[in-house]
């Protein structure tokens, strides 16, 4: 099979190309705005990528043609920079995500998994969150993400490019960015322990996630684009965590003794977020494989590895 692998030098993008390098022809397209060259390092044959956009339709194509399925990652992919320029935000994620679209239709591509986001959910407070529950976009990266959703809907009604739109909780793993100003919890907490300064917590640490381990998003990201399956899916992990319990969890595997510090809570931030995983285990056969603990273990012992200076 061919496959093409948009954002695939980004976090999620590359392990969705570590899993089917070995055995299918893989293209990355990514600008490299947010992914990295070192994520790709130890791909060898069956993968090429290419430094371009999903706003360059002519781009797309060009390099969809064969192809059997799109796996869609390329994004802005951060909340914060969306409230700050809307706009780019939309070019990327809306614009981008209708060229990944309609080339798809015009050179014949069967299926395009889509990576959307439980941003889409905001702080309505009803839990767990279901698929079918009225989305609240409180910023304009959940609105490009939601419309986005939208045009997967309409080119699988309109055009017969099958789309499954999957909403990713909190994802986490090896190759996660913890030193962006917009880092996710997990990579900061175990830079910070590998370092010996406490974790460090905004607010009172008691608001709640769903973590979910990026080798599970990608095995739904395989069962997504194999399965005759259309329409929208949470992938999570199903439960949810206060971020105090997980800073002692992750203290406790690395057997360091820091309690966390506190800062002012940030604003925009949701109290509680959980997924319903049901219908992603109903239509695409999803299942966890890897506990919170699992997950946990692997990702700190790559930054460890990363921290001793080993090539990964
Ligand atoms: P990431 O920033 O590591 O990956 C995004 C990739 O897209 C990067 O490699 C970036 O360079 C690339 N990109 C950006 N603009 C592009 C453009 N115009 N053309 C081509 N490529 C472009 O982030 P990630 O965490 O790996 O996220 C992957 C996807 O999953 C994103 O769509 C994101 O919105 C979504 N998502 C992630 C999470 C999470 O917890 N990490 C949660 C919800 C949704």
């Amino acid at each position: 099979m061919k496959y093409i692998v948009t954002g695939g030098a980004g976090f999620i993008g590359s392990h969705i190309v570590e899993a089917i390098a070995e055995s299918h022809e893989v293209i990355i397209i990514d600008n490299f705005s947010s992914g990295k060259q070192e994520n790709l390092s130890m791909f060898a044959e069956g993968v090429s990528s290419i430094r371009g956009s999903i706003t360059d339709l002519p781009l797309l194509n060009d390099v969809f043609q064969g192809a059997d399925g799109i796996f869609h990652l390329g994004a802005i992919a951060s909340v914060a920079r969306s409230v700050n320029n809307p706009v780019a935000t939309h070019e990327t994620n809306l614009t981008g995500t209708l060229n990944v679209l309609l080339a798809a239709r015009d050179c014949g591509v069967k299926k395009v998994v889509f990576s959307s986001s439980s941003a889409i959910y905001g702080d309505e407070p009803t839990l767990p969150k279901r698929e079918d529950m009225q989305p609240v976009p409180l910023s304009p990266y959940a609105v490009s993400k939601l419309a986005a959703e939208y045009y997967c809907n309409v080119f699988s009604e309109l055009y017969g490019v099958k789309t499954v739109s999957l909403r990713y909780f909190n994802v986490f793993g090896p190759r996660q960015d913890p030193h962006s100003e917009y880092a996710a919890v997990i990579p900061k907490f175990i830079t910070r322990l590998l370092n010996n300064k406490p974790p460090l917590i905004f607010g009172d640490g008691k608001q709640t996630r769903d973590f979910v381990y990026v080798k599970d998003v990608v095995r739904v990201n395989l069962l997504a684009m194999d399965s005759s399956a259309t329409g929208i899916y949470n992938v999570g992990s199903g439960q949810s965590i206060d971020l105090n319990t997980l800073a002692r969890r992750i203290a406790a595997i690395m057997k360091v003794n820091l309690s966390p510090v506190y800062e002012k809570q940030r604003s925009g931030d949701i109290r509680d977020s959980v997924s319903d995983i049901r219908a992603a285990k109903k239509a695409l056969g999803y299942q966890i494989g890897y506990s919170l603990d699992q997950g946990l273990e692997e990702t700190i012992k790559w930054f460890s590895l990363l921290k001793s200076g080993i090539k990964m």
